[in-house]
This record gives C-alpha cells, structure tokens and sequence, in this order.
C-alpha cells in the first residue's frame, strides 16, 4: 500500500508532462546584445549554458546573442560546431582556440571575458551558477569594474531581475543601475530549454575565431592546471537529470549508501546526498544538493532519510515531483513533499528494489 504511493509517482515520471515556461519578454528600452559564456565537454556545449541562451533571450525581442566558447583541439571544433545549432536564438558563435585555454581556469577565462567585451561592447554577459560560471564571472566583473547579479531565476525586463535570498525564502527584485555592461549569473533550472527547441537544427549561427594575438603569457594568471579526478559512471549528471535519488544521514554509513546506488540504477537517475551525508564521508561532495551544493529540479525527487533543513530544501524544493521517506513523521521534508511515506528505508527500499523491474 505504502509502496504503491511512491510506484504512482515513479509512473508519473515516466509520463512526464514538462510545463514549457513561458517568460515574460523584455520590454527593452534599447538594444540589447548579450554574451553568453559556454561549457562545453566531449564536443558539445553542456545543456545549463543552453539554458543560459534561453535566458538571455528573454533580455528583449532585439537581443544579439553571441556563444563564446574556449579551449583547444578538435573537441572545441565540434562543440563550435554543436554551439551553432544549439538553440535558434544564437547569432554567432566566438571561439578562442589556445593551449591556454585547454583547462577551464578562472583567471585566463576571465581575462578572455574582458577581452571580447571591449571588443563586442556588449550590453549583457551571462554565465550559468555551476562552478565554472560562479569562478569566472565575478573575477570578469572586476576586471569590467561593475557589479555582477547572481543566481538569477527571473528575467523581468533588461535590468531587472529576481534572485533568491536567505536559502530561497524570499525572493528579491534587483534593478541594474550600472554605467557599464550587466554581468548575470543564472540558475539553469529556471531557464528550461524545450526539447523541441533543443532538438530544431534549423539555424546554423557563424562561427567566427577570437583573434588572441594581444592575450600574452601574463593573462593567464598564477594558478596552473593540475589534475582532473572525476568518477566514471554511467549516470546522468546531477545538475541536469530527471530523476534524482538522495539519500541523508538516515543511511547511517557509506556501506549502506549504495541501496540508494542501487535504485538510481534501477531509475536511471543521478545520486544526491545532504551535507549531513557528505561530511559523515558517505559519498563525495560533488552530490551534495542544496545551498552549498548544487541546484537541481528534475521531474521527480526522491528523498530517504532526508530531514528537510531549509538549506537542503534551496538546492530541491523546485522539483516537479518531491517524494520524502522519513521515519519521522514530523520532518520537515514533509512540508514541501507531493508523496510522504513514514516508515524505515531500510524495509522501504528493499522493497522498491524487488519490485521495480530491471532498467531496460
Ligand atoms: C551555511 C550552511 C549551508 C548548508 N548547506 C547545505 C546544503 O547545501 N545541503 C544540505 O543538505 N545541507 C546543508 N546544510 C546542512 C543542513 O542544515 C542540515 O544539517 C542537513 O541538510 C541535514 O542533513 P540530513 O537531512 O541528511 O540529516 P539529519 O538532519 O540528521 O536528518 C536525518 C533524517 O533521517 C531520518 N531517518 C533516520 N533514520 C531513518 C530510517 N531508518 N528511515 C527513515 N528515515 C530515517 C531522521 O528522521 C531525520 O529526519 C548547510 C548548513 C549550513 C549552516
């Protein structure tokens, strides 16, 4: 029985019914044209810098939104090329090809940022609040000397934007008032791009390259490339997947962490954890969700062993489906749930396991 309510809200993912978002557009004043700061990786731009595409097409009617793209190799040339007919807003696409930029380094993005801006005299620069657009935009503001707005999840008109504040209990208004260009960061999550859009290959933007002849030895800054570590997995990535499996301190230990591998597997979701389960070493820090982790609102949301601290809630609670399993009837979880189940996880996964067939 209790079983059934959370089976009822996994068959409701797989009939997802994906709200497009409509945004009011931008009654600009004047023209705007924007920036857009892309991530790519294995020659594809990243689906949170496509979304920062549809947020920039909501600046105004008149917006001329170019893609700037940095690295090296043939990876840059097909993410260029993938950049180009990623979104049908796209006006062009910029390319800085150097060894410089073969890693994402903060300081000679940054510098590449303030480059291209006083060339393009650009209006707008946005990037998305992953960790690549949070290390490079505000070092890219000072260099401008403007104030950079964060976390943006509103567009409401070319200067005036929603952001939230005290872990996304209130929500603020900000009206950019600078003399200089408006340097934003945006919650991808807000921004979603349909997929009927994603999928439309009818513009082919040009793609031009970024002359770098003045960018010396000394643009690239003091810090230096090391190592990349990453675990190799078959899921899908946290920050982008429909489904999200989270698991907190109700798990008690790393051992027992991996019943919620387990069911992502069976899902086809991606693993999250609370701050609580990252610092008892249960899983690595890059799954922590949450207002220190990352920012997530997939179709569905489960959640086992999760209390349901408003710091977590910032980082989830803008996922369509929210189911909690806690023991505790009072948690807060509950609050902001669609399907609450009180029981132990440990008979409540188990049991999911048994009976969800085997993923396809
Ligand atoms: C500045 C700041 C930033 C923070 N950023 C984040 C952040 O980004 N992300 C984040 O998650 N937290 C963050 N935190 C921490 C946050 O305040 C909470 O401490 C944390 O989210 C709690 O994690 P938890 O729910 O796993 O653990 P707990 O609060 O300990 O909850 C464990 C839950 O498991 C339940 N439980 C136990 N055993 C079982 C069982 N057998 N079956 C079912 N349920 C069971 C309990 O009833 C309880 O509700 C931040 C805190 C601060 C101060």
């Amino acid at each position: 029985m209790a079983i059934g309510v959370i089976l009822r809200a996994l068959k409701r993912r797989i009939d997802p019914n994906p709200k497009s978002q409509i945004f009011s557009l931008a009654s600009a004043s004047r023209s705007v044209s924007t920036l857009v700061l892309a991530e790519h990786e294995g020659g594809a731009v990243k689906a949170p810098s496509i979304s920062a595409v549809e947020a920039a097409k909501s600046l105004g009617d008149d917006n001329s939104i170019s893609l700037l793209l940095a690295g090296s190799g043939s990876s840059l040339s097909e993410a260029a090329a993938h950049a180009a007919s990623c979104h049908p807003s796209v006006s062009q696409v910029l390319v800085a090809d150097s060894d410089k930029f073969a890693h994402p380094l903060a300081e000679s993005w940054a510098k590449l940022v303030h480059l291209v801006q006083q060339k393009g005299s650009y209006s707008h620069v946005i990037a998305t609040s992953s960790s690549f657009g949070k290390n490079i935009l505000p070092r890219a503001a000072a260099l401008l000397d403007v104030s950079p707005i964060t976390d943006v999840i509103e567009i409401s008109s070319s200067h005036l934007f929603v952001r939230p504040i005290y872990a996304g209990n209130a929500l603020c208004t900000v009206k950019y008032t600078g003399g200089g260009p408006c340097l934003l960061t945006i919650r991808s999550t807000s921004f979603p791009v349909s997929p009927l859009l994603a999928d439309s290959k009818s513009n082919e933007a040009p793609i031009s390259q970024i002359d770098l002849s003045t960018f010396g030895e000394d643009s690239i800054g003091n810090s230096r490339f090391v190592k990349v570590t990453s675990q190799d997995s078959e899921r899908p990535d946290l920050a982008n997947a429909n489904v999200v499996v989270t698991g907190g301190r109700g798990l008690k230990n790393a051992e027992n962490f991996k019943m919620i591998e387990k069911l992502a597997e069976k899902l086809g979701a991606a693993v999250g954890a609370t701050r609580a389960a990252v610092d008892s070493g249960f899983v690595p820090n890059d799954l922590q969700v949450g207002q220190t982790g990352k920012i997530v609102a997939p179709e569905l949301y489960i959640a086992f062993g999760v209390s349901g601290a408003i710091q977590h809630l910032a980082g989830m609670k803008d996922s369509k489906v929210i189911v909690a399993v806690n023991k505790d009837a009072d948690a807060p979880i509950f609050q902001v749930a669609d399907y609450g189940l009180v029981g132990d996880l440990f008979e409540v996964i188990p049991e999911l396991l048994e009976k969800l067939p085997e993923k396809k």
